[in-house]
């Protein structure tokens, strides 16, 4: 498949604490693709959007979008210019306005009508568009923020964290409506969470980040069931890690297993060592539910 975005050798350090937030970061997603970017707090997720965005300016690399390099040495293209847009983790819609305001704002909806006609309708808040943002709930926001989005027609749509301020029922409803509207527009999504349920269900791809730098990129699933450290199997689900020397005999590997399902032994390319002791590690115990539990191991 043609690749929509490319990313190459991107780089950013914040002057202000000199933190190296993203650290020679590349990888590609093709045209209709939903790529999910985990990682921890502070791990470089949403600079990676706003370089991409064109809200921050990168040290160094080059980023592609449709052909079109939009980040290099000598270019930056201006964020209006950029073919993409971002939805913010607070939906960032303007208070003073109503929904229906929102949704128009943007530089191309004018030419977009029956789009967003067709938009508001799938998204069902038809009935929303005289209110104003606190006069609605925190889904019905989402959705009004992703109607916004999507309003402009973007070729890529930048999602930072979008469900997390939604409370657990409502984010199953919001993130089932969420990935069949992607899926019936045919969007190509970069979606930013730290829940590995969002990426296990909602993507093709995810990028592992880590302090800045990509650690593991692969199917959600595949990173689900053979991580390749224990901060990727952190991140997918609760995890108990049991040092290697407590299994005799045994070489490194990720022992998963997943309620009623068989055991299985993956083997880890990069064996660690446990933590002050010194021994290798080390083997790793999946468990199903809960919280930000895994979903998708069998
Ligand atoms: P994430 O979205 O994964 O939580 P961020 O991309 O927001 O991570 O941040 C990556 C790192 O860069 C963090 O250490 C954060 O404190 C730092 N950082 C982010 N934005 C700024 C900024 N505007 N100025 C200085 N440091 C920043
Ligand atoms: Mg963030």
């Amino acid at each position: 498949m043609k690749s929509l975005l490319s990313i190459s050798n991107l780089s950013k350090a914040y002057q202000a604490n000199n933190i190296h937030a993203l650290d020679d970061l590349s990888f590609e997603c093709a045209k209709g693709e939903v790529i999910s970017v985990v990682g921890s707090s502070g791990s470089g997720k949403s600079t990676l959007l706003k370089l991409i965005a064109g809200l921050e300016i990168p040290d160094s690399g080059k980023i592609i979008l449709n052909d079109k390099v939009i980040n290099n040495e000598s270019i930056f293209v201006q964020p209006e210019q950029r073919d993409c847009d971002l939805v913010f983790q607070d939906f960032s819609l303007f208070p003073n306005m109503t929904i229906n305001e929102n949704i128009h704002f943007g530089k191309n909806a004018p030419s977009n009508k029956s789009m967003i006609d067709e938009l508001i309708s799938l998204t069902n808040i038809s009935d929303l568009l005289s209110r104003y943002p606190h006069q609605i709930s925190g889904g019905q926001q989402q959705r009004a923020a992703l109607v916004r989005a999507l309003a402009n027609n973007p070729l890529l749509l930048l999602m930072d964290e979008p469900l997390s301020n939604l409370d657990s029922e409502l984010k199953e409803n919001v993130r089932r409506e969420l990935i069949s509207i992607l899926k019936k527009l045919e969007m190509t999504v970069l979606i930013v969470t730290h829940d590995a349920e969002d990426a296990l269900t909602i993507s093709d791809k995810t990028v592992v980040l880590k302090k800045g730098k990509l650690v593991q990129l692969d199917t959600p699933k595949n990173i689900y069931k053979y991580p390749k450290s224990e901060y990727a199997a952190r991140l997918f689900g609760k995890t108990n890690i049991v040092p290697l020397d407590m299994i005799p005999g045994a070489k490194h590997f990720f022992t998963q297993t997943s309620t009623g399902d068989d055991l299985s032994l993956i083997h880890i390319s990069e064996p660690t060592r446990r933590r002050g002791i010194g021994g290798s590690r080390v083997g790793v115990e999946k468990k199903r539910g809960g919280g930000g539990g895994g979903g998708g191991g069998g």
